[in-house]
Parts: C-alpha cells; sequence; structure tokens
C-alpha cells in the first residue's frame, strides 16, 4: 500500500511550529507494516495544495491530509480538495447538525464563519469529529482514497485512531499476503548509541526475520525489535527469541520496555521493597522530583523533596553544615553526601537522593569544570555513597544527564 501524507498550514513552513502530526502517522502506520512514501508541507497557497493533492493522489493509494479544515479563512484545504476533484463544495445537512449540537452544548451557535465547516466536496464522506467542531472527511481522487484531518494534534490522532487507522487495518487485512509483525520497544541507560549498534550488528545474520532500528532520546538509548513472519504466532516467537538474547548482552543497562520511563522503572522497584524516598537537587532544579511525579501513584515512594539552589537553602532546608560548604564549595563530593543525608533525615524517608553540579554555561573551577556533577545516595545501614560525573554538551543536556544518573543510583 502506497500512503503519502499532506500537511498544509503556513506555520509549518515559515518554522513556528513542528510537523508532529507526520511522525505521529509515521509510527503508527509503521506498527502496520506500512511505510511512508513521501511527507509534503505546503504553505496556505491555494493552488499550491489544489496541485499537491493531485499529484499525491496520482502516486499513492491513500493520501492523509493535516490541517485547514477549520472556520478562519486560511483554512481552505477542501476547497482545493472539491477544485481538485473538479466537484463543487455543498452544505451537509448532517454535519450542519453536528455543529448545531456542539455549539449548543457551550450555550451558543454557530456563526456564518463557523458554518462554513459544513461545506464539503460533493460524494464525499464526513466522519463526526469526537474532538472538535471540523469533521474528518473522505473522498476518491483517481484511484486514491483521501483522508482530511484537522491540523489540531488532538482531533488528529482522535480521527486517526478512531477513523483512518482502522479503515486502512482492514483493507490490509483483505490482502493475501498479508504479513503479521510484533514489536518491542527496549530501553537503555549508560550505553552509547553506536556501541548499542556494534552489539547488536552481529545478532542481524543469526535473525534474519527481525528488523532492528535504533533511536537516541537522550539520555536513553532505544532499540527497536520488530519481527515479521507469515502469522502471529510466528512472529511472538522470533521476536521472543531476540529479545532474550538482547537482555543477555544489554545486562543491567536495559532498564525497561516499551512506553515504560526510567522513573517508573525505579519507583517500582522501591514499591516492590516498602521504601520511601526523598530527592535534594541543586542543579537540576526539581527536574528529578518532576520526572518521579510525572508518575501515576508516585507517592507511595517519592515523599518530596527540595530545590536547594543556593548555599544558604542548602543549609537551611537539608541542613548541609557552612563550613562544609566553605571548605568544599556547593559543587563537591562532601557537598553532596551532606544534601543527600539531610533530605533523608528531613522527611524520615528509607532513602536520600541528592544532586549537585555545574550546568554552564558559565562557573566550574579548574578541578570541576563545566559538567561536572555530583550525586549522592544515602541509604540505611551503609556509608553514604557520592558518584562524580562528567557530562559533554549545553546546560539541558548536562541536567538531563545529571538527573538520569541520580536517579540510577537506586538501581546499582
Ligand atoms: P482549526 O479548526 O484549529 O483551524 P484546522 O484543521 O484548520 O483546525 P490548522 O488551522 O491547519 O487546522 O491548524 C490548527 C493548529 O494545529 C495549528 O495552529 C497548529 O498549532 C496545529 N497544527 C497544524 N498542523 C500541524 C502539524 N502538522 N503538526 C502539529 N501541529 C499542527
Ligand atoms: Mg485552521
Amino acid at each position: 500500500m502506497r500512503v503519502e501524507l499532506l500537511c498544509t498550514g503556513d506555520e509549518l513552513v515559515t518554522g513556528l511550529i513542528t510537523d508532529t502530526n507526520s511522525t505521529y502517522l509515521e509510527a503508527r502506520l509503521f506498527d502496520l507494516g506500512v511505510k511512508v512514501e513521501r511527507v509534503v508541507l505546503v504553505g496556505d497557497v491555494r493552488p499550491d495544495i489544489t496541485q499537491a493533492l493531485k499529484e499525491a493522489a496520482s502516486r499513492a493509494d491513500v493520501v492523509v491530509v493535516s490541517g485547514g479544515l477549520g472556520p478562519t479563512a486560511d483554512d481552505f484545504t477542501l476547497e482545493c480538495a472539491a477544485e481538485a476533484a473538479g466537484v463543487p463544495l455543498e452544505e451537509d445537512a448532517q454535519v450542519l447538525d453536528w455543529l448545531h449540537l456542539r455549539y449548543a452544548a457551550r450555550g451558543l451557535s454557530p456563526n456564518p464563519s463557523a458554518l462554513r465547516m459544513a461545506r464539503v466536496p460533493r460524494g464525499s464522506e464526513p466522519v463526526r469529529n469526537p474532538e472538535g467542531s471540523a469533521p474528518l472527511v473522505v473522498m476518491k481522487l483517481g484511484g486514491a482514497q483521501l483522508f482530511f484531518l484537522p491540523g489540531v494534534p488532538r482531533e488528529f490522532k482522535a480521527l486517526l485512531e478512531g477513523e483512518v487507522l482502522p479503515r486502512i487495518r482492514a483493507t490490509l487485512d483483505a490482502r493475501p499476503e498479508r504479513t503479521y509483525r510484533a514489536f518491542r520497544l527496549l530501553r537503555t541507560v549508560g550505553i552509547p548509541e553506536s556501541e548499542l549498534d556494534m552489539a547488536v550488528a552481529p545478532m542481524g545474520p543469526r535473525h534474519p526475520r527481525i528488523v532492528f532500528g535504533f533511536r537516541t532520546h537522550a539520555p536513553e538509548n532505544h532499540l527497536k525489535l520488530m519481527a515479521e513472519a507469515s502469522s502471529q504466532s510466528e512472529a511472538d516467537a522470533a521476536l521472543a527469541a531476540v529479545e532474550v538474547e538482547c537482555r543477555q548482552m544489554l545486562g543491567t543497562k536495559l532498564f525497561g520496555v516499551d512506553s515504560e520511563s526510567y522513573a517508573a522503572v525505579v519507583l517500582e522497584t522501591l514499591r516492590r521493597a516498602g521504601a520511601t524516598l526523598a530527592v535534594a537537587e541543586s542543579c537540576t532544579g526539581g527536574l528529578i522530583a518532576q520526572q518521579l511525579t510525572a508518575v501515576p501513584g508516585s507517592s507511595e515512594v517519592f515523599i518530596g523533596g527540595a530545590v536547594v539552589y543556593s548555599e544558604k537553602m542548602k543549609s537551611a532546608w537539608v541542613g548541609v553544615p557552612p563550613d562544609v560548604l566553605a571548605r568544599h564549595t556547593a559543587v563537591s563530593r562532601e557537598t553532596a553526601e551532606a544534601m543527600a543525608e539531610g533530605v533523608r533525615d528531613a522527611c524520615g524517608t528509607t532513602y536520600g537522593l541528592s544532586v549537585t553540579g555545574y550546568a554552564g554555561p558559565g562557573g566550574g573551577t579548574p578541578e570541576d569544570p563545566v559538567g561536572t556533577v555530583y550525586c549522592a545516595l544515602s541509604a540505611p545501614g551503609v556509608p553514604t555513597r557520592c558518584e562524580r560525573i562528567s557530562v559533554t554538551g549545553d546546560r539541558d543536556r548536562v541536567r538531563l544527564f545529571a538527573a538520569s544518573h541520580t536517579l540510577e543510583m537506586l538501581r546499582q
């Protein structure tokens, strides 16, 4: 099946927004074994959109079009579709009903601009949008099936999941040469992408049915495995076999699969052990607390913590002795250890974690230049442990790696 995407909107070709709709659709189609052949971005220019629609329809079996279905003057994708197909736009009574119902729910009635959304190309099929006003419109152009979706990502996703993908799946399932697939995303930290690639390379010839894919999602590196076979059970078995091998090779560098976040895995480990956690953060400014609290149910384990950015607060809130700060500075092994112990004491938790470092671009010392981070773990019955790491890159990167390395101390 040949699929092309056409995304419309001036904001996409002037650097105002990133085209995330394409990325989303590409990933979802790839799960069905379909690789998008072409993605075209076009500004809000009528003849350009009309031309792009004709061209895509002449090449592809399915064309998914995003954007320009709304009520404003720059929304004219369906006019272009009608023009390309040589049919008029007509008001659709059903879409009109949906619009009236949607506006009435907010105590309003649609104005003339909003009513433009009820005008669809003759012969097309409008489908109700559960998340917004502009409907999905399905129509034929030449030999191609065209799906017109609103550009707003939330609406785009809802209609894609609810209507477009099921229709594409049904077409694929009806084909005699059907292929079955199984997927697994292996999530790693602490192993560079090049090393991951080198480690996986020898496995390729042993697993001819597996497609290996790599993705960097700092500070993590992901290995995507896809198995293809002529039945689902064969695909599942091929995937399971390669996953076992990958797990052996990656050891503890592999922390989770599919959508599991690093913080979720750490929290789950602590939860099973009945342990609790508090965090004192300096250079990460709350990033660790943010990652932990993004996990539903984290309150069972994560009690709280402090952002102690200044020396004053390092002493006042987590009890770092002023003479430690004076003798060793705020970015030092001694300060990190005192922060971890102090926050653990203050919160009465099983574990206390801390992080302090130079995120840059300014600061640092000859011994501890920008990118130097100290993280520490205070745990019951063992001496407080501290690690020093050096992170290269800009401020964001130093903070991200500092946060992940600090959490990693809990898995060691
Ligand atoms: P609306 O009813 O909001 O006007 P629409 O179908 O006319 O919907 P657009 O006007 O093209 O869609 O886009 C609406 C908003 O959706 C844009 O301002 C932009 O923020 C977002 N958007 C549009 N296209 C994309 C895209 N390809 N990827 C991500 N976001 C997008
Ligand atoms: Mg619009």
